[in-house]
């Protein structure tokens, strides 16, 4: 069997992973149009902050280990065109621009997305960048050290944009995040949140522009010195647009069914509309575990199940993926938040009815110093007639962030405030409070309901 994947990003590298293990007796041929293998934008952060020295280890492969594997790993070849009842690709070698047809048995596409450019005037501007992929983390980590870059503006606040504010801030830069919605981050959290969130940013030289929509980048010489919204100006040295993916399929559209956002339609089998062509990652949509339906839910995590499945499913397609919650977590200079499933913020646009209940404590036990013992907010948010667990939130200076990877479970699990008000979580004064805080959540969602 001749399995083809593209795409080395973490789709990719699990289709890849898995069918190694799966079928030792297949060829794999590995292709990635960029001239770099298995690039993880996850860890840009932890690069342009200079925890991790080198760009090129924010990798968890190299070609020689690959290749050392037995897969035969192509870069700088992109694959251009299916032929699906042929059962072929063309590539194209763009180091040396010449085209070939490849045959498969199986084709796995992990073809990703890139950064949404907004389609504003003075957008082709010099300095007006992106935050994805390894050529944008090399020109970022050169503005971090720019002394010329005083005024940063981060267009989009969600986590990618949040991780470029608090980069920047932290590099000495002034730094405006602008955004459309009301609040900083309110598709992760909502507003008892993120109003100490931003208190918090604020702190740190970081001022929130929300409600506000960009109309123009306008410039000097070719390069952005400002962002106009419908409502102010600001100064910009950089700016940096985390507004959203695009998936990367305008070449797919003849060959696949895809969605109306260009997302590659698939079954939970990971299958296309092709049934030995197979797709995974940002171009396609999970199952989302709270409602049953389909969603774009753009996180490496689902990347990486995903190839997993597909893999799995490659020869006889019989296991289907199994649903996500959409669990993301983030750290926010001092302060640690996580969350899983529906929040009330996005409850109205996803046509479910919701409860939630806010919990306030310390981490740990009253006699426990101050210092020592940091405040952590929670919020459950549940069915309030059938009392199913749909989603919550958590935020602290400790990191108490695991506890969401509880209720994305409870969430999978379809359970109820019932069964998550008595549930059995260990007590250890180093850790917690007899009483876990997801269950004092539940206990007082069941006050609420009964
Ligand atoms: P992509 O990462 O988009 O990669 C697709 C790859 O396919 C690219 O390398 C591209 O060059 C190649 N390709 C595309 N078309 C072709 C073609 N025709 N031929 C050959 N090659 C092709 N997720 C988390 O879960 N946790 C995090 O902490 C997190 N942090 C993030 C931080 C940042 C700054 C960003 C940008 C994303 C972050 N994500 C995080 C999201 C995560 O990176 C993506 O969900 C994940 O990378 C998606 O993987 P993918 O395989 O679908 O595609």
């Amino acid at each position: 069997m001749k399995i083809i994947v593209v795409g080395s990003s973490h789709g990719g590298f699990e289709t890849v992973q898995e069918s190694l293990l799966d079928y030792p007796d297949a060829t794999i041929q590995w292709y990635e149009q960029g001239d770099f293998l298995s690039f993880l934008s996850c860890g840009m952060q932890l690069y342009l902050e200079g925890t991790v020295k080198n760009v090129d280890d924010v990798s968890y492969a190299t070609p020689e280990g690959m290749r050392a594997k037995g897969v035969d790993v192509h870069l700088q070849e992109a694959i251009t065109a299916i032929d699906a009842d042929q059962h072929t690709v063309q590539v194209k070698d763009l180091k040396h621009n010449t085209t070939r047809e490849e045959r498969y048995d199986k084709l796995v596409l992990s073809v990703g997305a890139v950064p949404f450019e907004l389609p504003v005037s003075g957008r082709d501007l010099a300095n007006v960048y992106a935050m994805r992929g390894r050529d944008w983390a090399i020109k970022l980590k050169a503005k971090t050290v720019d002394p010329t870059v005083k005024n940063v503006v981060v267009i989009g606040s969600g986590y990618i944009g949040i991780e470029a504010a608090e980069v920047f801030a932290k590099a000495g830069k002034n730094v405006t995040v602008v955004d459309v919605l009301p609040r900083l981050l309110s598709l992760y959290l909502d507003q008892e949140f993120t109003d100490e969130l931003t208190t918090e940013m604020q702190a740190h030289n970081i001022y929130p522009a929300v409600g506000q929509g960009v109309k123009k980048y306008v410039g000097v010489d070719g390069k952005v010195t400002k962002v106009v919204t419908d409502q102010a100006e600001y100064d910009a040295d950089l700016v940096i647009e985390a507004v959203g993916i695009r998936p990367n399929t305008d070449w797919l559209k003849d060959t696949l069914q895809l969605d109306r956002s260009g997302r590659i339609e698939i079954n939970e089998f990971l299958q296309t509309s092709q049934p030995d062509i197979f797709a995974v990652g940002d171009a396609t949509v999970v199952k989302y575990a709270p409602t049953g339906k389909a969603m774009p839910i753009a996180l490496a995590t689902n990347a990486r199940r995903q190839g997993r499945y597909a893999a799995k499913n490659l020869v006889t397609a019989n296991q289907p993926v199994p649903a996500v919650s959409g669990s993301s977590a983030l750290s926010v200079f001092d302060y640690h938040f996580a969350s899983t499933g529906i929040k009330e913020g996005t409850a109205d646009k996803m046509g479910v009815k919701t409860q939630s209940v806010l919990v306030s404590e310390t981490y740990r036990p009253h006699f426990v110093p101050a210092d020592e013992n940091p405040e952590v907010k929670f919020k459950l948010t549940f069915n309030p007639e059938t009392g199913r667990i749909l989603g919550a939130q958590i935020m602290s200076k400790a990191d108490v962030t695991a506890n969401i990877n509880a209720i994305s479970l409870a969430i999978q699990g379809k359970m109820t405030v019932d069964d998550l008000a008595y549930a059995d979580f260990f007590f250890q004064p180093g850790f917690d409070r007899p009483w876990n805080i997801m269950n004092v959540a539940a206990q007082k969602a069941q006050r609420l309901m009964h």
